[in-house]
């Protein structure tokens, strides 16, 4: 069989996309191969959120095109949510990639490239329990994609237009899904979706979350459960509640996209600045020690000083302990569009630098805050960038956006025992990470 390589660019509603297409092909019999020198077929899964995001999947599928010159006979198949939403576009661009398909049908994969048959059309594919899928996170640890699409209509984003309204998938199928990953060892479970706390409401479930939520407390085997991708306005308190059982990670994850009334207001969202304050008061008395990530947009049409002013004294005043920026770009066929897009880019860089700069002092001292702790801590394995170190996360740490525990002198044995999690003593802080020793080696 010919050996595939597959490169998965975006989110982690993408990544869990691309270990969907990697079940469908192991089971069809395909190898796969790190290396795209050994590569038969190279498998690309782009982002089309945001024009950074649309700019990376360019470059990779003209390394791909390079890759495919190289030798004869390779194949270069594109998928995802930029090939959904700018098809035409990206095929007269492109004309050599062999295979293109959407969201709809990557599910299929191995059909496609048997049939050399693109498949573009409506509608995002929703896996189930019973769809094949490879983890490619850690041993002990992966996300569940809980739902597709979103049923808000923030101008800004286009999520609705590559992914369509809101699925939920139904909670048993979840409770399934998440019992088998508990039998091939896995001890953390991240949900995601483009709005986590909407689960069931499509299927008219009140408190849909809580209850899929409560379903998944008594699994065997996991014992941390991160809600990621919250919508502000959906925390009430029976969440908060809940969120102080012991295997939920006391982490929410929740983008405010803005503080500015007025310019919430063209966002399409409600909740301003003040409101949001007063939301995180309460998240932080309800659910101690919850640590809050949030993404914020600068450079947004209409964002003058004054509005950028309340966004740096949200950041100062809200304390995240973690924050995302980035820099608006405007999205054919969304809303805010008609605004245009009247601030340059070097001005929202560097206003996103501004914000950052806040948060970075902020982070310092919420990391410094834990010199001296003992910590349980996720162990994901030997740290990539820095040999010797093992990375891991503590629970106000989610995987791949927020910052590592790093474990100093025990790769050797963890080569050998591979624990889910050690419990670590607190060394010393860096600005975004800590770094900590085990206890009782
Ligand atoms: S809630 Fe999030 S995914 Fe949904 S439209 Fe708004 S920004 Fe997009």
């Amino acid at each position: 069989m010919p050996k595939i390589s597959l490169i998965t660019l975006g989110c982690a509603k993408n990544l869990v996309d691309s270990e969907v297409m990697l079940g469908r092909l192991d089971s069809a019999g395909y190898q796969f191969t790190a290396s795209l020198n050994e590569a038969d077929i190279l498998i690309i899964n782009t982002c089309g959120f945001i024009q950074p995001a649309r700019q990376e999947a360019e470059q990779a599928i003209e390394q791909g095109l390079k890759w495919k010159k190289k030798k004869s006979g390779r194949l270069l198949v594109v998928v995802g949510c930029y090939v959904q939403r700018f098809s035409k576009y990206l095929k007269v661009r492109y004309p050599q990639v062999d295979l293109w398909t959407g969201v709809s049908s990557f599910d299929r994969i191995d059909e496609l490239i048997e049939k050399k048959q693109d498949i573009l059309k409506q509608g995002a594919f929703l896996l189930n329990h019973t769809t094949p899928r490879v983890v490619t996170t850690g041993p002990h640890w992966t996300y569940v994609k809980i739902s597709e699409g979103c049923s808000h209509r923030c101008s800004f984003c286009s999520i609705p237009l590559i992914k369509g309204s809101y699925k939920s998938r139904t909670i048993n199928s979840v409770v399934q899904e998440v019992k088998n990953l508990a039998g091939l060892g896995i001890r953390e479970i991240n949900l995601v979706s483009h709005d986590t706390t909407y689960f069931g409401r499509d299927r008219r479930l009140t408190h849909g979350l809580i209850r899929l939520i409560e379903r998944l407390l008594p699994i065997q085997g996991i014992e941390w459960i991160r809600i990621l991708y919250g919508y502000p306005e959906e925390i009430d308190g029976a969440l908060l509640d809940l969120m102080i059982e012991d295997k939920i990670c006391r982490y929410l994850d929740l983008p405010f996209q803005h503080a500015s009334p007025a310019i919430l207001k063209k966002m399409g969202r409600s909740m301003s600045g003040s409101r949001a304050l007063k939301l995180i008061d309460r998240i932080r008395k309800k659910v101690p020690g919850v640590a809050i990530r949030t993404s914020l947009i600068v450079g947004f049409p209409g964002e003058g000083k004054k509005e950028f002013q309340e966004l740096e004294d949200f950041v100062f005043r809200a304390r995240f302990e973690h924050l995302g920026v980035f820099c608006y770009s405007p999205e054919p066929g969304t809303r805010a569009t008609i605004l245009k897009d009247p601030i340059a880019q070097v001005e929202k860089e560097k206003r996103r630098q501004e914000l950052l700069l806040i948060q970075q002092d902020i982070s310092k001292k919420f990391y410094e805050s834990f010199a001296g702790q003992d910590l349980r801590v996720l162990v994901e394995g030997p740290d990539l960038t820095r040999p010797g170190l093992l990375a891991a996360r503590a629970q106000f740490q989610a995987p791949e956006v927020d910052g590592m525990t790093l474990i100093e002198g025990w790769s050797k044995a963890w080569n050998q025992l591979q624990p889910a999690f050690l419990n670590i003593k607190i060394e010393r802080a860096l600005t975004y990470d800590l770094v900590g020793k085990v206890i009782n080696d």
